[in-house]
């Protein structure tokens, strides 16, 4: 990207930003002194910074709240800076140091605990969600993304170049690849093409000292680092450049759903044998969930088999009639898509909509509902006997709202 040799001789300018802070103001107050201090930067401090007494402050804050449990703590930001270049990055992370303040990058504010915006000391909130430019390069198949792009606008930007390249991350639409990339990044191409940061080839942060830093200037070390060990740990990430990979024109997505009744644990049972030795083009992933049994006033378990397979129907039937005839896969249960149909149709799984979507709906960043939820990730190395799968049913049943979610890996991700 063309900003990046500019801006390689930024730490001689530091020294400016010492000027006159009056000694009467508060913490937050100094720290917009000192931006509005800053080289260059002064004209558009008032667009990009919201102290807590801004009357937009709330509204961005809120914004990417993706979790109730972390609405109205009282650890709020001290102020919320919004850059639109990277001097605006810059000038933050020195004021901040300058003034004692930590700082929390926010993305896409997916994080299961609230790590973007969340904190016991003061903060200043950099949340980077204007700056998610993204520029596809379909002759090399590379694109460069801007951290502050979610995986929906990063997929439909994609699919409007070229309907036969795909990139291997997330499947919810509204995650930001700040987080997402920086912490690995797995969805339905994982199993032929790895996670989103197994196919990062270059990125820009900008590290401690405020240099804006190229894979080359990074090293090899901490650009190893920022693909899987939180972006978070070691600066602020600007921008990826991701490798893109084929996907065929035609895929094909199913959502089967059995319950306990239909033999859903001998289902999931046989599943875990087989659906990390399948061809590595089909990824089938199963959501348990406690719902209303057919008989009224009983509740059941209910496990969805929801898949995409990189090719056609007429190869997807035959293929798992031979590795899992148990779940009796028709015809009728396929739909035959485009891979951006086929995202558009996992995050209607996700959302439990059923309308027939355009891809648009992929640029909405508000579309995913925010409620209290507590999620955990973790392996299974052996499969689970049909008396521990049991068991975990008896925990559904015990809590109000709660649901188990399995990904296959194999392929490529062995
Ligand atoms: C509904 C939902 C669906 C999900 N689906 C999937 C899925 O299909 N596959 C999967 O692998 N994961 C999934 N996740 C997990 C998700 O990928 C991670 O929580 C990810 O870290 C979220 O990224 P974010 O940018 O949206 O979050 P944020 O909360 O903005 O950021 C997460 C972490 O990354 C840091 N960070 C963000 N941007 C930057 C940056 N520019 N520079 C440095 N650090 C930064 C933050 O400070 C924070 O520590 C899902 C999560 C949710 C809530």
């Amino acid at each position: 990207m063309k900003y990046l040799s500019s801006y390689f001789t930024f730490a001689t300018a530091i020294a400016l930003l010492f000027s006159f802070e009056p000694p009467s103001l508060d913490i937050s107050e100094k720290f917009v002194q000192c931006l509005y201090n800053y080289p260059h930067i002064s004209n558009s401090v008032s667009n990009i910074v919201y102290a807590q007494t801004n009357s937009s402050y709330s509204s961005i804050l809120d914004m990417s709240i993706r979790n109730y449990r972390f609405f109205n703590l009282s650890s709020k930001p001290q102020v919320i800076v919004t850059p639109l270049e990277v001097f605006h990055i810059q000038a933050t992370i020195m004021c901040s140091q300058r003034h004692g303040l930590q700082i929390l990058t926010r993305s896409g504010g997916h994080d299961y605990e609230g790590l973007s915006y969340v904190a016991e000391v003061p903060f200043v909130l950099i949340d980077i969600f204007n700056l998610r430019q993204i520029t596809v390069d379909v002759e090399n198949q590379t694109a460069w993304v801007q951290a502050g792009a979610t995986l929906g606008e990063l997929y439909y930007t994609i699919s409007q170049k070229s309907k036969t390249l795909g990139f291997p991350a997330g499947v919810c639409a509204t995650v930001g690849t700040g987080g997402h990339f920086s912490g690995g990044g797995y969805g339905f191409l994982m199993r032929k093409y790895g996670l989103a940061a197994d196919n990062i080839i270059d990125a820009h942060i900008i590290d401690v000292n405020g240099n804006l830093l190229d894979r080359k200037a990074m090293g090899e070390d901490l650009f190893w680092a920022i693909r899987g060990g939180g972006g978070a740990s070691f600066g602020v990430i600007v921008a990826w450049k991701i490798k893109l990979v084929p996907v065929p024109s035609t895929v094909t997505v199913f959502n089967v759903a059995r319950t306990l009744e239909e033999n859903a644990t001998e289902i999931i049972q046989k599943w875990q044998l087989v659906a990390n030795k399948l061809d590595e083009r089909i990824f089938i992933r199963v959501d348990v969930k406690k719902v209303n049994s057919s008989e009224p006033g009983k509740q059941t378990i209910q496990a969805n088999f929801v898949s995409m397979f990189q090719g056609g129907v007429e190869e997807l039937i035959p293929l798992m009639q031979k590795s899992l005839p148990e779940l009796g896969l028709e015809r009728k249960d396929c739909t035959e898509t485009s891979w951006i149909g086929s995202v558009v149709f996992a995050n209607a799984v996700l959302l439990g909509s059923t309308v027939n979507e355009a891809p648009e709906v992929l640029l909405n960043r508000s579309r995913f509902r925010p409620g209290i939820n507590k999620a955990k990730s973790d392996y299974v190395r052996k499969p689970i006997p049909i008396d521990g799968l049991q068991g975990l049913w008896r925990l559904l049943y015990e809590v109000p709202d709660g649901e188990l979610q399995f990904a296959p890996y194999g392929g490529k991700m062995d």
